[in-house]
């Protein structure tokens, strides 16, 4: 007879927790599985597919403006912010339901509690006191918006959490931040409707992308009638007769009826009981983790955000998968993390794989770049000026293609399968050879014949 109530204790029930519960099982393994709040975890309740939804919702502004150019006669659209939400909700309970079936299918117990560690093999769940001793522990407990150290007036500032359940579209509202999430609301809002202002303390929206890609996004949205406002800073937020009025740091006043921070996201790690167990964290506050992701106790694994590896959710679902693999079904696997396409839904949408330019100069000696912006024949043809971005980056010696980085319509569809050809090694010559497919906008990417810029690098002294 074990000593042991569960040979595997997962703690949170999100996109790496759930792989990990479902894969664990199904190699023989007693799994639990504790979720303090709704099963599926951010991604699916208030993270990608909310937010996907919304992206679709806000895109529909555009398909008026341009339907008429191509002869359709379309009343005066009116949008119902509480029609969207109501039926988002609906969908995501749906979602909710078919991950928990799944689960309870795959023989996982489900406990709807919140669960800390009293020492390395015990569990508490906090919903009824009760003590659970586990062979092995994954915690999967995500990440939380990170609000910044406590402005005056914080308690009127939302985060992404709050937008989806806002009661009402906001007719103006203030982002404060400049990564994806900050940048997909801004669009998400504009779209809808509302009047947007995005405040972000650095140079320029999107840090870590292309600098292309950055600035190509950054003027398509002032172009959209987004204000983007860089170096500044929101010092105070205080509620006023009609609305909220934002103080910046260079003392302008900007009043709105929402504010949304979207400040980064920290690895939830608060209260779990991480000292009692004995997990190590590393400097950024994440929980330490090797390749295989087990942490320095070796029974005690964790995947996903609260790593903070990259805190993206097809990542979380492999690593939880790997490391069910790796305890439960005798396969060692580590994930690979290079070579992660990504997009950003904003408007015009991002899709990236590989090596910004400035990483591909640091990395190798030359480095031939391919770009071109063009006006997609879809929306030149209503007379639009939105402009498509594309950027190829080769090894000037190898040829291998190192990265790839589209703004435009569907980029994050072509990133995805791009993605295959990149990490397969593709070279600029294997995209030559590859006959385009007409007409598209994806067909730029095998017909971008000339260098635009080659960077060779200087000898160090
Ligand atoms: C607004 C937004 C948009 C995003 N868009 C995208 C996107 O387009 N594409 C993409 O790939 N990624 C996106 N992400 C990121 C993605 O959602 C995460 O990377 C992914 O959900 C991480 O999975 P996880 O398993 O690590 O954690 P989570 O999915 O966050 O799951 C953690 C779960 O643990 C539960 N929990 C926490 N502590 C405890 C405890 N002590 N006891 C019990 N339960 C606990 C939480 O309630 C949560 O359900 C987005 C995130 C946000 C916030």
């Amino acid at each position: 007879m074990s000593d042991f109530d569960t040979d595997l204790f997962v703690i949170g029930g999100g996109s790496g927790g759930v792989r990990a519960a479902r894969i664990a099982a199904g190699y023989g393994a007693r799994v639990m599985l504790a979720e303090e709040y709704r099963v599926g975890g951010t991604c699916v309740i208030r993270g990608c597919v909310p937010k996907k939804l919304l992206v679709y919702a806000s895109r529909f502004a555009h398909t008026f403006e341009e339907a008429e150019g191509y002869g359709w006669t379309v009343g005066e659209p009116t949008f119902d912010w509480a029609t969207l939400i109501a039926n988002k909700d609906r969908e995501i309970a749906r979602l909710e339901a078919a991950y928990t079936a799944n689960l309870t299918r795959s023989k996982v117990e489900i406990i709807k509690s919140r669960a800390v560690l009293d020492d390395a093999h015990t569990v508490r769940l906090l919903a009824d006191g009760s003590q659970v001793r586990a062979k092995h522990i994954l915690i999967a407990t995500g990440g939380w918006p990170a609000m910044g150290n406590g402005i005056a007036g914080i308690e009127h500032v939302i985060s992404s959490n709050e937008a989806f359940h806002l009661t009402e579209l906001p007719k103006r509202i203030l982002i404060q931040g400049g990564g994806y999430i900050a940048v997909e609301f801004a669009c998400i809002f504009a779209g809808l409707g509302s009047e947007v202002t995005l405040v972000y303390r650095g140079d320029n929206i999107l840090r870590g992308f292309d600098d292309d890609v950055r600035a190509h996004l950054r003027h398509e949205m002032e172009r959209r009638g987004i204000k983007v406002i860089c170096k500044r800073i929101v010092e105070a937020v205080e509620k006023v007769d009609h609305g909220l009025c934002v103080e910046l740091s260079d003392h302008e006043d900007i009043v709105v009826d929402k504010v949304m921070f979207a400040t980064g996201r920290r690895p939830n790690v608060a209260g779990l009981g991480l000292e009692v167990a004995g997990v190590r964290l590393d400097e950024k506050g994440a929980i330490a983790v090797d390749e295989y992701s087990r942490t320095n106790v070796p029974h005690i694994y964790a995947v996903g955000d609260v790593t903070d590896r990259i805190a993206l959710t097809p990542v979380a679902i492999r690593e939880g998968h790997a490391f069910a693999d790796t305890v439960f079904g005798g396969k060692p696997t580590r994930v690979d993390h290079t070579n992660v396409p990504s997009a950003v839904f904003s408007d015009p949408e991002i899709g990236v794989i590989g090596l910004t330019e400035a990483q591909a100069r640091e990395r190798y000696h030359r480095v031939d770049i391919y770009k071109t912006t063009f006006r997609p024949m879809k929306t030149v043809f209503v007379g639009s000026e939105a402009r498509t971005l594309m950027k190829i980056i080769v090894d000037g010696a190898s040829d291998r293609v190192l990265g790839c980085h589209i703004a435009g319509p569907d980029s994050a569809e072509m990133i995805q399968i791009l993605g295959i050809a990149i990490r397969m090694g593709a070279t600029k010559a294997d995209f030559d050879a590859t006959m385009a497919l007409h007409p598209t906008a994806a067909e730029e990417l095998v017909t971008l014949r000339t260098v635009t810029e080659t960077h060779v690098r200087q000898a160090a002294e």
